[in-house]
C-alpha cells in the first residue's frame, strides 16, 4: 500500500475560489517527497485536508489503505504534521505541549512523558523542557513542532514549508534530522517553494500550480530537464 494516495482531489472554499482542481497523487512507503509549487499553489490547502482540518470539495484521500473519511481516528494515528505557522498556547510549557498532544493520539500519559523526553532530546530542546513556548527562539519553535508531531511516532511525517524564514545552520541541522528519521523508515512529504531543499532531500517530487499537478516525477529527472 501506498503511504497516500489522493485521487480527484478538489477544494472550493466558501467565497467559490477554486483552489484544487481535481489532484491525483501517490507517494510510496518510504519515500521523502517533495510537494513544489509557488505561493498560492494549493500546497497548504493539501496538506490541510490530508489531517481532517481543510472540509474537502471532492475527491479521496488514503493514507496507509484507510480512506481518511472512513476512518479518520486510523488515518490520525498514522500522521504527523508540522504546520507553516506557530500554533502553540503560548504560556504552556515545552514539555506539556508534547505530551498533551500525546494525549490527543490516545497515548498512556508514561508513555507521553517518555517520548516527549526522548523527542525533545533528539531536537536539543530537553533544557528549555521547562519554558513556556513563548520563551523560545523561531528556530526552536520550529523544533519544537517537530517533536510534537513526532510524539505518536506517525509513519508518515508532512511538514509545510518547514524551512521557511530559517537561518542556513539550522535548515542544515533541520534536514540532517528528517533524513535521519526517513533512513530509519518515515515517510516524508514536505511542501516547499524552494527547488534546491527538493534537490538537496527528496526522491520524489510534484509540482502543482494554480490548483492543478503539473508535474509528478522523479528529482533527479526533473533536474535534466532544466
Ligand atoms: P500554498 O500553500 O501553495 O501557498 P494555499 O493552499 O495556502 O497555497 O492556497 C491556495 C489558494 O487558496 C490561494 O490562492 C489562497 O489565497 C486560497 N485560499 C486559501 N485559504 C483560503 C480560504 N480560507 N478562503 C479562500 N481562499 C483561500
Ligand atoms: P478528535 O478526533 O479527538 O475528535 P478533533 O478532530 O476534534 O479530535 O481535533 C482535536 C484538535 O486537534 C483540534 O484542535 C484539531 O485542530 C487538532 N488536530 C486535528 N487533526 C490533527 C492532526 N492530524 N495533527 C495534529 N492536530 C490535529
Amino acid at each position: 500500500t501506498a503511504a497516500l494516495e489522493i485521487r480527484g482531489l478538489k477544494k472550493i472554499y466558501d467565497n467559490k475560489f477554486e483552489a484544487l482542481k481535481g489532484v491525483d497523487l501517490t507517494v510510496a512507503e518510504g519515500d521523502f517527497f517533495a510537494l513544489l509549487g509557488p505561493n498560492g499553489a494549493g500546497k497548504s490547502t493539501t496538506i490541510g485536508i490530508i489531517c481532517s482540518l481543510v472540509k474537502k470539495s471532492g475527491g479521496s484521500v488514503k493514507v496507509f489503505g484507510v480512506d481518511i473519511d472512513k476512518d479518520f481516528s486510523k488515518a490520525k494515528q498514522f500522521i504527523g504534521v508540522v504546520p507553516q505557522e506557530f500554533n502553540f498556547n503560548m504560556f504552556e510549557k515545552v514539555q506539556d505541549i508534547v505530551t498533551n498532544q500525546a494525549g490527543y493520539y490516545g497515548l498512556p500519559y508514561k508513555v507521553a512523558v517518555e517520548r516527549a523526553e526522548k523527542y525533545l532530546k533528539k531536537l536539543g530542546l530537553w533544557e528549555k523542557r521547562s519554558t513556556p513556548s513563548r520563551g523560545l527562539s523561531g528556530g526552536m519553535k520550529r523544533r519544537l513542532m517537530i517533536a510534537r508531531a513526532l510524539v505518536h511516532e506517525p509513519k508518515l511525517l508532512i511538514l509545510d514549508e518547514p524551512t521557511a524564514g530559517v537561518d542556513i545552520e539550522l535548515r542544515r541541522s533541520m534536514w540532517e534530522f528528517l533524513q535521519e528519521i526517513n533512513a530509519a523508515g518515515t515517510t516524508i512529504i514536505l511542501t516547499t517553494h524552494y527547488l534546491e531543499e527538493a534537490e538537496s532531500l527528496c526522491r520524489n517530487v510534484a509540482i502543482i500550480d494554480k490548483g492543478e499537478l503539473v508535474e509528478n516525477t522523479s528529482v533527479k529527472s526533473l533536474l535534466k530537464q532544466l
